[in-house]
């Protein structure tokens, strides 16, 4: 796929509709992306069938037309990508970046989770149900994130091998996350602050592949009334799609964006494009946010 200077991109789990919290995720990366006259994509990201669940898929889409995000081209869909995945985990293994590994859970808790260093690292299949690790080396864990500055994690992706293609043949978030965001040439990811301990996993994988990372934007999360971040877990409730400028206007306030004048409350279109000329990404708070 080509590339523009700016290109981002949406890229939801079906694992229910969206709610306020991965709205305002969907809406800071379209305006991210529109402010810098880049194009927005959409990914459903369905690689783990176990975890979805029957119709998300069509309501989030369903959802974001309600509210206007129109996105760019074709919506890719990771349940079709397999073979993608599959060709990059055999190079992976081929280099000797990757290996087999048949470790139980039980093995792992013995080693208060950590990947255990008597695996035998197998280059080739062993007979069972093996998962496909990552081999870990020495990576830098700092990066600049577009809204939080300078970022410095413990340091995940260099001393712990991190699985890529589990023992139930799925494939991980991590290493479809990478594969796609190179194929499709995204520059910009703008998510919530939950994933922030995936980045240094996803800019290792992307230096295994020779790709360069793209720019990482980390949003503060919406969190219930117990502290709990919104999400489909915890239950958050549903979008009501028939109250999509409020929605947005809930989200823009909660972005710390400012909000277009009463006239254009009502119209999702107007709404957005008043919010695309305004938006700022320096002020989008660093902490996350109770929801009243
Ligand atoms: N699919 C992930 C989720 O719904 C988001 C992936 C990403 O933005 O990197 O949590």
């Amino acid at each position: 796929m080509a590339t523009s200077a700016y290109r981002g991109r949406f890229a939801p789990s079906p694992t229910g509709p969206l709610h306020l919290g991965s709205l305002c995720a969907a809406l800071a990366s379209f305006l991210d992306a529109r402010a810098a006259r880049g194009e927005w994509l959409l990914r459903i990201e369905d690689i783990d069938p176990p975890r979805e669940q029957p119709g998300a898929s069509e309501r989030i889409v369903a959802s974001l037309h309600a509210h206007a995000l129109h996105w760019d081209g074709e919506i890719v869909f990771q349940s079709r990508r397999h073979a993608a995945y599959a060709e990059v985990v055999a190079r992976l293994l081929a280099g000797g970046h990757a290996f087999h590994c048949n470790c139980s859970r039980k093995d792992l808790q013995a080693d208060h989770g950590r990947h255990r260093a008597a695996c035998p690292r197998s280059a080739t299949s062993p007979p069972g149900a093996s998962a496909v690790r990552l081999r870990a080396c020495a990576t830098r864990y700092c990066f600049d994130d577009l809204i939080l500055g300078r970022v410095t994690l413990p340091s995940p992706a260099g001393d712990d091998d991190f699985v890529i293609r589990r023992r139930d043949g799925l494939y991980a978030y991590q290493l479809a996350v990478v594969v796609d965001d190179a194929w499709q040439g995204i520059t910009h990811v703008v998510r919530g602050r939950d994933l922030l301990d995936s980045t240094p996993h996803q800019v290792f994988l992307h230096e295994m592949l020779g790709v360069p990372p793209p720019r990482f934007a980390h949003l503060p999360l919406l969190l219930n009334a117990d502290g709990d971040k919104l999400s489909k877990q915890n239950h958050a409730p549903a979008l009501y799609d028939a109250e999509a400028s409020a929605n947005l206007l809930f989200c823009l306030r909660a972005l710390g964006q400012p909000v277009p004048p009463r006239e254009q409350h009502d119209d999702c279109e107007a709404l957005l494009r008043w919010a695309i000329a305004h938006w700022d990404r320096t002020r989008v708070p660093h902490v996350d946010l109770g929801v009243p």
